[in-house]
């Protein structure tokens, strides 16, 4: 019977740590990290993540500013709102929330936020970073996921590892990360011809395919690392792309959804932005 990775419990931990940071950086630098969100338009969930990432600056005492434009606002007066501030001295760390209205190009917005106030880590040139493993913001989820790995202590080296997923936000940078630990990386996706055989070769499963319960306790090896990254809505209720109650009869450590990865995608929000605040202040 596995043992659960409990995200809510590591989030509030690793949270902890981000307030002890701040107080003190606000010593040091005297001012607090700074993040400005961009939220463009009404959607109810995109709403929802944004007061949830808010709430979460605020404890950790970090300072946040939501701009809401107007949806009619046009791609170009987006870019120059990023543009200001990109040269804003106050400003730590930009997250425009995705998606864009349809007639706004979300690529080039992104790709205007300075690399160094990029707190998604969104930005080409983080992205490139991540490649190279040359410093740079990693994005939340993917660092959040490497966290819950490392609170384990289990060791990649060697070991073999899929990914399932291969989206830009999600499946690909974690599957670089795993490299970065010297395991052995696959990458599955739609196309992946057998995925029961993959999965149960997987010392360490990261299943990101937003596809409710479609890895079942039979595709999962015995004493696998199973981390659920898939967030779906089945009868109101949320649920994973891992099939819970399956797995954890074989996994050695498996994450719950919720209250698995999604908190650590916040925590390590948080992260990023005292981490870009620092990169900055020092700088000065
Ligand atoms: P995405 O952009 O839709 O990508 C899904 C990936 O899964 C694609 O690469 C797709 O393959 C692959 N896939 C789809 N069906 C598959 C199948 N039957 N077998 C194998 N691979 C399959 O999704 P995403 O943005 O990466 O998100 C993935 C999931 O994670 C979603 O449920 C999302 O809600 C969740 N998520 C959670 C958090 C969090 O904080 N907890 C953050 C981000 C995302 P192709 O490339 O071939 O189409």
């Amino acid at each position: 019977m596995a043992t659960i990775i409990d995200g809510k419990q590591l989030s509030k931990d690793i949270r902890a740590q981000v307030k002890d940071r701040v107080s003190t950086l606000k010593e040091k630098y005297g001012k607090s990290p700074h993040l400005v969100v961009i939220l463009v338009g009404e959607d109810p969930a995109s709403q929802s993540y944004v007061r949830a990432k808010e709430r979460a600056c605020e404890r950790a005492g970090i300072r946040s500013t939501k701009y809401t434009p107007d949806p009619s606002i046009t791609e170009d007066e987006l870019i120059d709102m990023v543009n200001t501030l990109n040269a804003d001295k106050d400003v730590h760390g930009i997250l425009v929330q995705l998606p864009l209205p349809d007639h706004i190009d979300s690529t080039k917005v992104i790709d205007t936020i300075a690399q160094k106030k990029d707190v998604d880590g969104f930005h080409p040139l983080n992205i490139a970073a991540l490649q190279l493993g040359t410093p740079g913001v990693i994005s939340a989820t993917p660092k959040g996921i490497m966290t819950m790995l490392e609170s384990i202590n289990v060791d990649l080296k060697g070991k073999k590892a899929l990914v399932v997923g291969r989206s830009n936000i999600v499946g690909k940078p974690v599957a670089q990360l795993l490299l970065r630990e010297h395991a052995t990386v696959t990458i599955a996706h739609s196309r992946t011809k057998d995925l029961k055989k993959e999965c149960l070769e997987a010392d360490v499963l990261i299943a990101a395919a937003g596809r409710p319960k479609m890895i079942t306790g039979d595709m999962i090896k015995e004493g696998a690392v199973v981390i659920d990254v898939g967030v779906n809505r089945v009868d109101e209720k949320l649920v994973g792309d891992v099939d819970f109650e399956g797995a954890k009869e074989r996994a050695s450590f498996i994450t719950p959804v919720p209250g698995g990865v999604g908190p650590m995608t916040i925590a390590s929000l948080l992260q990023n932005t005292v981490e870009c605040f620092e990169v900055l202040e020092a700088e000065k």
